[in-house]
Formats: structure tokens, C-alpha cells, sequence
């Protein structure tokens, strides 16, 4: 029975009592924004855009970037799409992004950090992503910095986003940004909490080391903590904050990032009915008294055991 009503669920995202919190689909290209849209997904609250170049040799024309970005505003027309700029590097090396050889590529080069030896590359995808957004007919399209962890490079990559009339975001995912939310939430329109980074630069664990799962565990009480000032800084500037990473796939723990303030969450697209099932048979309240009582927990265990005895 639960697996029909997985199946039959349709949107949009909403608490029992009807507080409205956006789904959407994290994706990598055109073909995946195509199949997104099949489930019920209110926009695409990521767009990995490293994932479409992971074996090009040279860097597509502005054009030709502008075609991909397009087929992805495309599929969602009048709806909500978020597009990440370039995180190339650690897990994600692009060819034709020259990354130098680094003893710890994680803590390396990588996302907003390209431009510290090559601007261009940003400048040129933003115009690429300004033209697709004029070509589609979208104004202020969304574009967010990975990696970001000085409120310089905030400034910076906001100052090129506005230059170009586009709206300017930030990914949480380095816990500096997390500590001082409100002043970089300040130079954005709106930011999005990479949990599987944040997680990782938070614990101190490799995301893609199995042997460190129990540390790469967004339950864990720290990675929570800094949840919450995220959440807390979106709230007080009334702007919104949401959660990308692979957190906000886990129902229980969806309910708990809404209970926390967060308005969007955004998933592989195949989570996305089984989250909005989950988040509609729970109150607002309900999500915000486990919130309270999650944040108290010590362990990444007494938390899950926490959530699950109040919202299931
Ligand atoms: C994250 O870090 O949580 C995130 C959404 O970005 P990626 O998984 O692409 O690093
Ligand atoms: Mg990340």
C-alpha cells in the first residue's frame, strides 16, 4: 500500500497543515532535466553542470554551453531551476579544466577556487547561462557558487551574476559559510546546504571512503548545528535557504530540515515522492518540536531514533 501511495503522490511539496516546502530535482544535463520532469518535482533546486563535461577534452563555445544549460531550463518552463556553476576537481576532474596534481584534492582547487587561476572560465559560463536564460525567456535565473568559503569570493561571484542580470546563490557547504550565515546570505539572494560537503568538511571524513560512513552521516549532531545557523540566517533575512544534497532524500530527516526553517529540498529525482509522502503526513509543528529534540541529541544514532519515534 505504501509503495502505491509512493507512486501516486503528485505535489506540490506541503506539511499536513498545508505549509507549502518546494521538491525539487537535482539533475546533470538536458536528457536527466527531461526525465526529472516525469516525477513529480516542483523545478530543479540542482543542476550539476561539472556532470555534463566530465569527458570534454575542450571547453564548449559559449553557445554550445548555452544549448545544454537551455535544454534543462527547458524542461521545467516557468518553474524554478537552480544551475551550479563548474565544480570541477576532487572527485570531479573536467579535462579541460587544467587541475593541478594536490596531496589532498578535496581541500584543493575546486568549484569557486577554479577562478583563482583562471576567471574566464566563470565569466564564460555565466554569459552562457545569461543566454540561455534569454533565450528560453527566464528572468534572474538562479545560479549558485559551489565551494564557497570566504564572503570575497561571495561578493565577487555575486558582483558577476548581477553584472549579467542574474541571481545570485551560494552552496553551503564548507562549515565557515555555515558559521557566518547571515553575513553571507547578506551578499546573495538565496543559498543551498550541501550536506554531503558540509558532512565531509565538517567531520573531517572522505564522502567516498565507505569506511567513514558512520562519520559521513548528515545526522551527525555537529552537521546539524550548522544546519540550523543556515536556516536560522535564511529566516531572519527572509530569504530562502534550501538543502541539495543527499539529506533531503532521507524522509525523516526531511521533516526534520523543514522543522529547522529550511524551503526547499531538492533530490535524485526517483526520492522525490516518497520525501513528499513523508513531509504530508507530519505538521509543521510536529517537524519543529522533532527539530528541537534532534538538536539535543549527541550522537548521529539518539538523533535518527529521536526523529523516528516523533514523525513515524
Ligand atoms: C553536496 O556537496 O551536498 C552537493 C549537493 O554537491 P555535490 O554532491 O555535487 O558535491
Ligand atoms: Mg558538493
Amino acid at each position: 500500500a505504501r509503495r502505491k501511495a509512493v507512486q501516486s503522490w503528485q505535489g506540490p511539496g506541503r506539511t499536513k497543515d498545508g505549509t507549502a516546502v518546494e521538491i525539487l530535482a537535482n539533475v546533470q544535463d538536458g536528457a536527466g532535466a527531461r526525465a526529472a520532469a516525469q516525477f513529480p518535482a516542483q523545478g530543479v533546486g540542482l543542476f550539476r553542470t561539472e556532470l555534463c563535461f566530465l569527458s570534454a577534452q575542450h571547453e564548449p563555445s559559449v553557445a554550445e554551453q548555452a544549448s545544454i544549460y537551455g535544454e534543462v531550463l527547458a524542461a521545467f518552463p516557468g518553474q524554478k531551476v537552480v544551475i551550479r556553476t563548474l565544480d570541477a576537481g576532487s572527485d570531479k576532474p573536467v579535462p579541460f579544466v587544467a587541475h593541478p596534481d594536490e596531496e589532498n584534492p578535496a581541500l584543493g582547487v575546486r568549484g569557486i577556487r577554479l577562478g583563482n587561476a583562471d576567471q574566464g572560465l566563470l565569466e564564460r559560463q555565466l554569459d552562457a547561462v545569461a543566454l540561455a536564460a534569454e533565450q528560453q525567456g527566464v528572468t534572474a535565473a538562479k545560479v549558485m557558487a559551489p565551494m564557497v568559503a570566504t564572503i570575497d569570493e561571495a561578493r565577487n561571484f555575486a558582483a558577476a551574476c548581477r553584472s549579467r542580470k542574474l541571481s545570485p546563490g551560494l552552496m553551503v557547504e564548507v562549515p565557515s559559510v555555515a558559521l557566518l550565515a547571515d553575513a553571507f546570505l547578506a551578499e546573495v539572494d538565496f543559498m543551498s546546504i550541501g550536506t554531503n560537503d558540509l558532512t565531509q568538511y565538517t567531520m573531517a571524513a572522505d564522502r567516498m571512503a565507505p569506511s567513514l560512513a558512520a562519520l559521513t552521516d548528515p545526522w551527525q549532531p555537529a552537521v546539524l548545528h550548522l544546519i540550523r545557523l543556515a536556516a536560522m540566517a535564511g529566516a531572519s533575512a527572509q530569504k530562502p535557504v534550501g538543502v541539495c544534497g543527499e539529506a533531503a532524500a532521507d524522509p525523516l530527516l526531511a521533516c526534520i530540515l523543514v522543522g529547522l526553517g529550511l524551503t526547499s529540498l531538492s533530490m535524485a529525482p526517483n526520492a522525490v515522492a516518497a520525501v513528499g509522502l513523508q513531509l504530508e503526513s507530519v505538521t509543521l509543528e510536529q517537524c519543529q518540536r522533532a527539530a528541537v529534540a534532534v538538536l539535543r541529541c549527541t550522537t548521529a544514532r539518539a538523533a535518527r531514533a529521536t526523529a523516528r519515534e516523533l514523525l513515524s
